[in-house]
Parts: C-alpha cells; sequence; structure tokens
C-alpha cells in the first residue's frame, strides 16, 4: 500500500492555527498589544481604520527585534519568551506559544518596522499570506510597529463572517479596556478613523479606571486589598447603589492577565448578598496576583481562560475580601426592593 501522509506545508499549517488565534479584527488587537508589553514598552499606540478590516496597527517603544528575529518572528512556534515547557509555569509574559505573528501573517497583509535602541537603522519585513515580499533597512524610531492591513484577505469565508463595523469596534474597545487596565504603567492611545479615541497616561491603578470610564466612576470605587499565602488581591468593586443592569464593567486579572470566570465571578456576587437590587450587578476592577506555578495558562489558544489549582480557596479568600471592604465603607443594606 502507498503511503499516504504528508506533512502540510508550513503557510496551511499556519492559516490553521490562525483558525483559533484570530477570529476577529479585536484579536489581532489583542495579539499586537500584549506583544507589545512583552517587549517593555511604556508608551503604545493602537491605530484603527473600519473597524479594524482595513488597518490595526501598534506602535510600541519597546526593546525592537534585530535583523535576524524580525524574520524569525513571523516563524509558528518562534519565540523569546519561554525555552523549555517547565518555563510555561514560571510566565512573566503574555505571550509564549510563538503562534501569533505567524498566524496573523498567514491570513493578512503586514508589515513590520522594529529598531533597536543602539541600533542607527532598523529593519523592516513585508509579508502576505506568509509569504516574505519585501525586506530592506529602515530609519524608524526605537521600538516595533506592525500594521496588519485586510485581515483574511485570503480567507472569503471568514471576512464575510465579520460583524458590522460597529460589532467589531466594540470588540477592539474592550479589549483595549482590557489591556489598558491591566497596565496603568503604560501610556495608551487609540486613534479609531484618524481622531483620538482613548489617551490614558501613565498614572495609578484608580486613575486608569477613571481615564477609561469617566470622572463618575471615581465616587463608585470602594477599594479591595487583602494579602495571603496564596492570594494578593487589590483593586476596586462598585458600591451597590451603582450596580447595573447590564453585566459590563467586571473585570479580573490575574497576574496582570485579563480572564474571564465564572466562579470567581460569583465569588464577588455572592460578596454582595442582600446588597443589590434584583437583577442588578455590580462593577469590580480587581487585580489578583498568585505563584504562577498554581496556574495554567495554555488550556486555551486565546489564554482567557486559565486553570487555578485551587479555586475554592481562591474563591473564599475573594468572596471575604471583598465582603471586608463593602462592610467597612459602611454601606447599608438596599431596603426598597422592587421585585
Ligand atoms: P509570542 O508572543 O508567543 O512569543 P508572537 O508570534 O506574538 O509569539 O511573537 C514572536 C516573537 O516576536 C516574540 O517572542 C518576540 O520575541 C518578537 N516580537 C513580537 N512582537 C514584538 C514587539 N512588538 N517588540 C519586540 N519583539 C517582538
Ligand atoms: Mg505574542
Amino acid at each position: 500500500m502507498a503511503d499516504i501522509i504528508q506533512l502540510l506545508p508550513d503557510h496551511v499549517a499556519n492559516q490553521i492555527a490562525a483558525g483559533e488565534v484570530v477570529q476577529r479584527p479585536a484579536s489581532v488587537v489583542k495579539e499586537l498589544l500584549e506583544n507589545a508589553i512583552d517587549a517593555g514598552a511604556d508608551s503604545i499606540k493602537l491605530i484603527i481604520k473600519d473597524a479594524g478590516k482595513t488597518l490595526v496597527q501598534v506602535i510600541d517603544n519597546g526593546k525592537g527585534m534585530s535583523t535576524t528575529d524580525a524574520r524569525l518572528s513571523f516563524e509558528r512556534h518562534a519565540t523569546s519568551k519561554i525555552r523549555s515547557a517547565e518555563d510555561l509555569f514560571q510566565l512573566h509574559t503574555k505571550g509564549f506559544r510563538g503562534e501569533a505573528l505567524a498566524s496573523i501573517a498567514a491570513i493578512a497583509h503586514v508589515e513590520l518596522k522594529t529598531k533597536q535602541p543602539n541600533d542607527d537603522v532598523g529593519n523592516t519585513i513585508v509579508i502576505e499570506g506568509s509569504k516574505i515580499t519585501a525586506q530592506d533597512v529602515v530609519v524608524t524610531p526605537q521600538g516595533t510597529s506592525v500594521s496588519v492591513k485586510n485581515l483574511f484577505f485570503n480567507i472569503p469565508a471568514r471576512r464575510n463572517f465579520l460583524k458590522s463595523d460597529n460589532v467589531e469596534l466594540r470588540h477592539i474597545i474592550d479589549e483595549f479596556h482590557r489591556v489598558s487596565l491591566a497596565h496603568p504603567s503604560i501610556g495608551f492611545v487609540l486613534y479609531n478613523n484618524g481622531s483620538e479615541a482613548f489617551n490614558v497616561p501613565i498614572s495609578n491603578y484608580r486613575q486608569r479606571i477613571v481615564n477609561i470610564f469617566g470622572t463618575k466612576t471615581n465616587e463608585k470605587l470602594v477599594p479591595v486589598e487583602e494579602e495571603t499565602e496564596v492570594l494578593k488581591i487589590s483593586g476596586f468593586v462598585g458600591k451597590p447603589e451603582f450596580a447595573k443592569k447590564t453585566r459590563g464593567e467586571q473585570y479580573f486579572f490575574v497576574n496582570d492577565r485579563f480572564i474571564k470566570s465564572a466562579y470567581l465571578n460569583h465569588a464577588i456576587a455572592s460578596a454582595y448578598d442582600g446588597l443589590l437590587k434584583n437583577g442588578t450587578h455590580a462593577s469590580y476592577f480587581l487585580n489578583l496576583t498568585v505563584d504562577p506555578q498554581t496556574i495554567d495558562i495554555n488550556i486555551h489558544p486565546t489564554k482567557t481562560e486559565i486553570k487555578f489549582d485551587d479555586e475554592h480557596t481562591l474563591y473564599a479568600i475573594l468572596r471575604s475580601a471583598v465582603k471586608h471592604s463593602l462592610g467597612q465603607f459602611n454601606i447599608a443594606p438596599v431596603l426598597d426592593f422592587d421585585r
């Protein structure tokens, strides 16, 4: 019998990986912002055209890449962030899969410009559908700029599946909120179709929340601080009287990474027991710090869900810390339940 198994060419493998990593323009935004943060930037610009369908560009002032690294960055499983499987449990970076740039370059037109601090000139690479079409030296500021144009140009089914500009922009702004809330020590600017939509300077955490959600938010915040052997909590929860019918502003960050957790969300809800009107949800902005050994981030390509070794303990500590903070701020139960 003839052998029938073949290794897929790289560009096909990259396109398959892209299916998981890149769902929509907001996925590109997330990956590029995270790379800029991992590069140690303290100033990051995000430029969007047509809800990211025409352009997503991220410009950072981070450490840049060498000529060889600039080319390697588009290879699949090429990363500077981990060296061994053990490193997965010592992560201090957002990235580690070495898949994002390879995936994005498989399904878009990508232009990279990058320069390291001590070099006089930088490098530029243009890559389209995994094919490098141009590579040159370039005069460019320190740091890295990645432009992603015409997302899904070679996968019409995917491109047609994108939602309206309003919806796609909403996803992008959600992503921008998440990343910029996790990193108040970095300044972020967002330009949407040529005009400045957000400009959040380096600040403390409270100020970052206020800069994003408006000055009125300030009076709504109750600080939460707790430190135990397994969990450090720092951040804010919303006063119960400001709870809303929608679940909008609910943010957990674990070791500076936005995550979704229905279980931990329940811990917060139960801390408000008796304080909220029926059908309303409190806001929260909580940073949880845990030993990286006690979590597994590698359970999902987009890394928004993670696995904790001991969820039950975290639940209990979180609930009690939030309850304590709400109590300290003399918040009386709501008496006029309008059911
Ligand atoms: P990962 O972030 O998982 O390592 P990526 O495909 O996102 O994988 O990036 C590949 C590599 O390219 C990174 O490990 C990093 O070394 C380099 N890189 C990507 N973006 C930047 C950037 N903005 N500044 C400096 N280096 C970068
Ligand atoms: Mg990355």
